[in-house]
């Protein structure tokens, strides 16, 4: 396959949870990606909307970049189906790579392990570390609650306003989704329209 026209790192659950729309959305990201030659940088793991995505991608011609700390390649399913699938030796080491692969990042529902990675690729950008763009998906209302909590920081100048608006949340992937990815510097629509 060619160069991807772009590298979307995908962060989410390594559980489906329990509302089906979930794994739907996921699956549609990914189908997505694939559809738009792009990347998927993500987690590379075979379980839960994580493997759904990655799934999804490589069904619909996309490629896949999974990265896992060895220690986990048994406990996370490690996907060798992955274009690429780099086993690291950390946890720390999985984000660094995750996050120089990638064109702009986005998380879709999840737990913990989606939380911090979504909170450190936001800190990093707020430092100046990087400038991808960073979207977070509240689908069915699930960030409902922390974007509540995130805007009464803002309320009591723990956060700045400008800090929250170097996140973009929706819960409309078709507008999501191409916003980040051109907001990242590139256009898939015209690439497509090009080949
Ligand atoms: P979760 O959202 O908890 O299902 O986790 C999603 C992914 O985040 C999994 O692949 C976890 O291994 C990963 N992850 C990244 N950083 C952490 C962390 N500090 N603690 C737990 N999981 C993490």
């Amino acid at each position: 396959m060619a160069k991807p026209a772009f590298s979307l790192c995908v962060y989410c659950g390594s559980r489906p949870g329990v509302d089906p729309t979930f794994l739907a959305l996921a699956e549609q990201v990914g189908r997505w990606i694939g559809q738009h030659q792009g990347q998927l940088v993500y987690g590379g793991g075979r379980s839960g909307l994580m493997g759904c995505v990655a799934q999804a991608t490589l069904a619909a011609g996309g490629r896949v970049v999974g990265v896992i700390p060895k220690a986990l390649v048994e406990r996370e399913f490690a996907n060798h189906d992955c274009t690429e699938l780099h086993v690291v030796d950390n946890m720390h080491e999985r984000k660094r790579l995750m996050a120089e692969r990638a064109d702009a990042f986005l998380a879709l529902p999840g737990g913990i392990g989606t939380f911090e990675e979504f909170f450190e690729v936001w800190t990093w950008r707020q430092l100046g570390y990087h400038d991808k763009p960073i979207g977070l998906l509240n689908a069915s209302g699930y960030y409902d609650g922390l974007l509540t909590f995130l805007k009464q920081s803002v309320a009591q100048e723990f956060m700045n306003p400008w800090q929250m608006e170097l996140i973009r949340e929706g819960s409309d992937l078709e507008r999501l989704l191409p916003a980040l990815v051109q907001a990242a510097g590139f256009a898939p629509a015209t690439r497509l329209d090009a080949i």
